[in-house]
């Protein structure tokens, strides 16, 4: 089924009304599109969860900071389309700029907490861009259910704290991280890197899984955890921009004391060259990164 696209706010919430008529349920997956086979996943379950899904595709320049990748993001709206037809996607949302920032708009969603640790230092005024963005998009689609991935772990609780605090009609659900053959978790960053910054990148779900396995394993001791982390990462090439034991509920930092599963994570963002990439895992929780040398 090719799917329909719109580009107007009007053209979409209309869109949208018309596939919940008769009761019908809609599965909504927000995206920045150049879309890879992680976003086909979150179409799949969307479409578990309801009758029709629509995809929105918007590279939100709020959430990007002066010098990083607004510009050079890929924009690759047909194949992204293909991607949609093939996985029965009934509307494409892919608005200009000012569709979603109207001339004049002064309205920004921060949260307070959940973004004080981890990307929200590195990255400040991100979670506000994700966060205004996210909000206007679960107001143009209406009632549905929306798919978050597990990947973007922090962005994943910003989202299901903003849909509860503004009481919106939106059943959040998560999507386990999907990862490449090689363990490096699916994103459309990864296509900036080069053979040789991919190589280093796996260090990446390689420190992951170490920690993880250690879990499985039995260690407990968060300081233990946090050293093998930081050791697993110390790479030239590879520049660290946290690499955190954190609470898995509040995202404050841990370094001292017992974790129990599902209760803490270990959380990572490098750099490589250019490009920056995030990956976590929730001990007792996810499954390891099948990698091809765990370290
Ligand atoms: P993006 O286009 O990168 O903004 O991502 C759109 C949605 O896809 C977000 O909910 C992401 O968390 C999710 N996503 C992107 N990559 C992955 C992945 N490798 N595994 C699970 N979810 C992902």
């Amino acid at each position: 089924m090719t799917p329909r696209l719109v580009r107007s706010v009007a053209e979409f919430r209309a869109a949208c009304s018309d596939l919940r008529s008769g009761g019908a349920r809609l599965g909504l997956v927000p995206t920045m599109g150049a879309l890879h086979h992680g976003h086909q996943s979150l179409m799949r379950l969307a479409a578990a969860e309801a009758e029709h899904v629509v995809v929105t595709i918007f590279v939100n320049p709020t959430q990007f900071g002066p010098g990083e990748d607004y510009e050079r993001y890929p924009r690759t709206l047909d194949s992204d389309l293909e991607i949609c037809a093939a996985a029965d996607v009934a509307v494409v949302f892919a608005p200009e700029r000012a569709e979603i920032y109207p001339p004049g708009e002064c309205t920004r969603v921060t949260l307070r907490g959940l973004t004080d640790t981890l990307c929200g230092p590195a990255r400040p005024g991100h979670f506000d861009g994700v966060a205004t963005v996210v909000t206007k998009l679960l107001c143009a689609t209406g009632p549905c259910a929306a798919v978050f991935g597990r990947k973007d772990y922090q962005q994943l609780q910003v989202i299901k704290r903003l849909v509860t605090d503004l009481l919106l009609p939106v059943h959040v659900v998560e999507h386990p991280t999907v990862r490449d053959a090689d363990g490096l978790a699916t994103s459309s960053r990864n296509r900036y890197l080069s053979a040789a910054e991919r190589a280093l990148a796996l260090a990446v779900p390689r420190a992951l899984h170490g920690v993880g396995a250690s879990f499985a394993r039995g260690e407990r001791d968060i300081a233990a955890l946090q050293a093998q982390l930081a050791s697993a990462l110390d790479r030239p090439g590879l520049a660290l921009d946290y690499a955190a034991i954190a609470d898995s509920r509040d995202l404050s930092l841990l370094s001292s004391g017992t974790v129990e599963p599902g209760a803490a994570g270990a959380f990572i963002a490098v750099r490589i060259g250019k490009t920056r990439l995030i990956d976590n895992l929730i001990f007792g929780a996810d499954p390891l990164p099948e990698v091809s040398d765990p370290s």
